[in-house]
């Protein structure tokens, strides 16, 4: 008989392109059903067929407290009760921009919308506006939404179907989008020398978390910084990820370094829809109504999502919350690289606070080109060998995976365990 996962992904497909409403949902890379998740609680997801399993996606990055959470809940029940959306300022939008600016420095005024997005979709419209430049610098692999601009040889889902971009997407757009390695400072400078003049952002994800997990290596932080400064663009942090995820100042505060613009999603909204984008006050005044930069939304600062952001935000600050993240997923990583070295199995593990990498690779990759190396086919057995057994794990090998304050030592524990008897099956 066929399983409900299998029955609704027969339905899906009916009446929703590829039976899901985005695509690495879809499992196309690593083949096989995908899991129809009925409900979520803490460290664990159940499917419909009833089976458990011990969540390392979180929703890609919302349920840092994790799945849930009763105070987000109770703060979204008592919000709703009130109304769902007016259309009008509320005070909470006030709170949630107060709370992001106290807590993020380089953030001096920011506006909230409603997904990633939007937030990286309008801060490249926003530099364009403050600097009158046309071109945009990003690194191949670097995810950053799905805005025409910026799906030039950008990561995770793209990778995942091999397409190095999309169609739709107009040559006369993406020639304003110069594409360049992650991590390799001498061609950004290389570009400003010759193009300086032309470049209104440079856009990076500061910690990697499309192609897999990739850090920066020492310096090319502090490079990007220098070298837009120097010409006069913008500096754009596309933390969305990485944003309350690694630490509780994002990359910035880990690397201590200030970006004009930050792009914000996933934790902020603790589950619900919203991001922001906030930065330099002199660019943010250039955004409407106050400057002639347009950008908008009728569901933008909904107050349901911003009473989850809120509280989501305020969890975060809570007394040992980073070290308890930070311990989780270096447990993980390091339990998972043991275990596979003692099956022989190529591999190894990285994370950064409380967000992870995984790669069948001999070392952890710093570029691009050596995620693109990684062995995708074994990947693709452990991670059906690891959900078979119930413990979920982003369903590509360009994924970062993702730990919450859920994730205890024995959640963690059960998974290097059964990790390790798959490793042995891999070989
Ligand atoms: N930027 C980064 C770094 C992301 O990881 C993502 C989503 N994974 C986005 C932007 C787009 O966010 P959203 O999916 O909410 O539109």
């Amino acid at each position: 008989m066929a399983s409900r996962n299998e029955t609704l992904f027969q339905r899906a497909q009916q009446t929703i392109p590829g039976g899901v409403n985005s695509p690495v949902r879809a499992f196309r890379s690593v083949g096989g059903t995908p899991r129809f998740i009925e409900r979520a609680e803490g460290a664990r997801v159940w499917d419909a067929d009833g089976k458990a399993y011990i969540d390392y996606v979180g929703s890609w990055g919302p349920a840092i407290a994790g799945h849930a959470h009763p105070a987000i809940v109770e703060a979204v029940r008592e919000a709703a009760l009130k109304g769902l959306s007016f259309g009008a300022p509320t005070e909470g939008e006030i709170e949630m921009a107060e709370l992001i600016c106290e807590l993020l420095p380089s953030v001096d005024m920011v506006r909230l919308v409603s997904s990633g997005t939007e937030a990286t979709m309008s801060a490249i419209r926003l530099a364009r506006g403050f600097t009158g430049r046309d071109a945009i610098v990003k690194f191949e692999g670097c995810y950053h939404g799905h805005a025409d601009s910026l799906l030039v040889k950008a990561g995770s889902g793209l990778l995942t179907f091999g397409n190095p971009s999309s169609g739709g997407v107009p040559a006369d757009f993406a020639k304003h989008t110069i594409v360049l390695d992650f991590n390799d400072l001498q061609q950004v400078e290389d570009v400003f020398k010759a193009r300086g003049g032309e470049i209104a952002a440079v856009i990076v994800e500061p910690v990697a978390g499309n192609m897999n997990l990739i850090k920066p290596r020492p310096g090319f932080l502090e490079g990007l910084r220098r070298v837009c400064t120097q010409y006069g663009a913008v500096l754009i942090f596309d933390e969305v990820m990485t944003g309350f995820r690694v630490g509780p100042q994002g990359v910035q505060g880990l690397y201590g370094i200030t970006p004009d613009l930050t792009t914000l999603g996933k934790v902020i909204g603790g589950g619900m829809p919203v991001g922001a984008f906030g930065g330099r006050r002199d660019i943010m005044e250039k955004i409407a109504p106050l400057g002639a930069v347009y950008q908008a939304g009728t569901l933008s600062g909904s107050p349901v999502a911003v009473a989850a952001g809120i509280v989501s935000l305020k969890l975060t600050r809570g007394q040992g919350f980073y070290e308890g993240l930070t311990a989780s997923a270096q447990r993980l990583a390091g339990g998972l690289a043991a275990a596979a070295k003692d099956a022989g199995v190529a591999f190894s593990a990285d994370s950064v606070g409380g967000m992870f990498g995984l790669y069948f690779a001999d070392k952890v990759p710093t570029s691009f080109a050596e995620v693109m190396v990684a062995d995708k086919e074994r990947f693709s057995r452990f991670f059906h060998a690891m959900l078979d057994a119930g413990h979920y794990f982003a369903p590509s090998a360009f994924e970062a995976g993702f730990v919450s304050a859920a994730h205890g030592e024995a959640e963690i524990d059960a998974t290097v365990a059964v990790a390790r008897e798959v490793f042995a099956t891999l070989g």
